[in-house]
């Protein structure tokens, strides 16, 4: 059995893999897409000491450093259960294989909730954003919208405001969802426009994003806002299907960890962005990767 295996191989899991390995244990790390999230990045300028990179590169390098270290990389394995049992906890794979070990860190990620309107495929990346932190500042000056009215959306807006020149907020229902203080704040910005009872229905452009379309849903008009971004901000859906009824999950499908990356199951770990642990950034992943695996060897030092 491996000392610690890790499922995922984004950022976090790449850093558990290499704080575990230099502790001497057998590591193992099984995932579906070795670089995770990071391989459908454009340019990432917000890794501290790395000035800026663009994602491909950057997941190659987290797989050169893992593969410098004697880590059992099983790629294109997806896990569909986790088995906590005594002493061993045992994983699942799609493809039949079932893996052992002393203790498992989970590092399966998220995925950025589509509105699928045509045009948000063809103008992702040329337009089409998802992360105000990551791609805010290449729209300084210029006009964006967000789509949806939670918090996500409303912080999003907010952020936004600070840099780019307008901000309209697009949101579906007849109100925004987010809390008061955010709608409160959100009202007193002088370059934003907030349009309520709106359904997208489409993103416009050729090579890049150029207006949205909506739906009047009171009055069945279609209307057209001209600008140069679109933050899709309706959710952020961590990958953990898979866990229900085996780890504490949030409300939101997070699952539940503690200050040393625990979950509810001992001997089970997780990190990164399909846990409760708030702001999904790549160098937060990785931190909190590296955190994981330190909890998940001290684990294996006490029992
Ligand atoms: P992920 O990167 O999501 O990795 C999850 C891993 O788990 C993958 O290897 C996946 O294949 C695997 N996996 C999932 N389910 C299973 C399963 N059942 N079995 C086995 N393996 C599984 N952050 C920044 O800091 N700066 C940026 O500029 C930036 N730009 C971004 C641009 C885009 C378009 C996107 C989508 C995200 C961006 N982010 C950025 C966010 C950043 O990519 C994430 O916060 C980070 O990748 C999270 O790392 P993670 O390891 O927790 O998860």
């Amino acid at each position: 059995p491996f000392d610690v295996l890790i499922v995922g191989g984004g950022p976090a899991g790449a850093a558990a893999a290499v704080y575990a390995a230099r502790k001497g244990i057998r590591t193992g790390v099984a995932s579906e897409r070795f670089g995770g999230q990071v391989l459908d990045t454009l340019g990432i300028e917000n890794f501290v000491s790395v000035k800026e990179t663009e994602g491909p590169k950057f997941a190659l390098a987290l797989e050169e450093h893992v593969r410098h270290y004697d880590v059992d990389i099983m790629n294109l394995q997806r896990a569909k259960a986790l088995k906590p049992g005594a002493g061993l906890v045992e994983v699942e794979l799609e493809s039949g294989a079932s893996l052992k070990a002393k203790t498992v860190i989970l590092t399966t990620g998220a995925r950025w909730r589509n509105i699928n309107v045509p045009g948000e495929k063809e103008l992702k990346n040329k337009g089409v954003a998802y992360c105000p932190h990551c791609d805010g500042p290449l729209y300084k000056g210029k006009r964006v919208a967000v789509i949806g009215g939670g918090n996500s959306g409303v912080e999003a807006a907010i952020d936004l405001a600070g840099i780019v020149a307008h901000v309209t907020l697009v949101e579906f229902d007849t109100k925004l969802r987010a809390d008061a203080v955010l709608q409160k704040k959100l009202h007193s910005l002088a370059n934003v426009a907030v349009i309520v009872n709106a359904q997208t229905t489409a993103i416009t452009g050729t090579d890049k994003v150029d207006g949205l379309t909506y739906k009047d849903r009171a009055t069945g008009e279609e209307k057209r806002v001209d600008l140069e971004g679109v933050f899709v901000q309706i959710g952020l859906v961590p990958n953990t299907e898979w866990l229900k009824g085996t780890v504490e999950l949030s409300k939101h499908g997070e699952i539940v960890v503690g200050p040393r990356g625990e979950t509810s199951v001992p001997g089970v770990f997780a990190a990164g962005d399909c846990t409760t642990v708030p702001f999904k950034q790549i160098i937060i992943a990785a931190g909190d990767g590296a955190k994981a695996a330190l909890g998940a060897f001290d684990y294996l030092i006490r029992s």
